[in-house]
């Protein structure tokens, strides 16, 4: 298991947000584009750093009531 890629779609946007998990080592194309398009749109791919703590997405959080 190598699933510790953060990456992102120059063309159409699509991440590892939008994947719910992070991107593994084979994930080097976008999935969304190529099914889509059929154009092979290499990802933007950097390595999540497992020293950083946990980032909140913003959709997640609890709105203030
Ligand atoms: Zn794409």
């Amino acid at each position: 298991m190598s699933e510790c890629w953060l990456f992102h779609c120059p063309e159409c946007g699509f991440g590892e947000r939008e994947l719910g998990r992070k991107g593994g080592d084979h994930d080097v194309y976008c999935e969304v584009c190529l099914e889509e398009s059929g154009v092979r749109v290499r990802l933007l791919r950097w390595y999540a750093d497992p020293e950083a703590p946990e980032t909140e997405l913003p959709e997640k959080a609890e709105p203030a009531k």
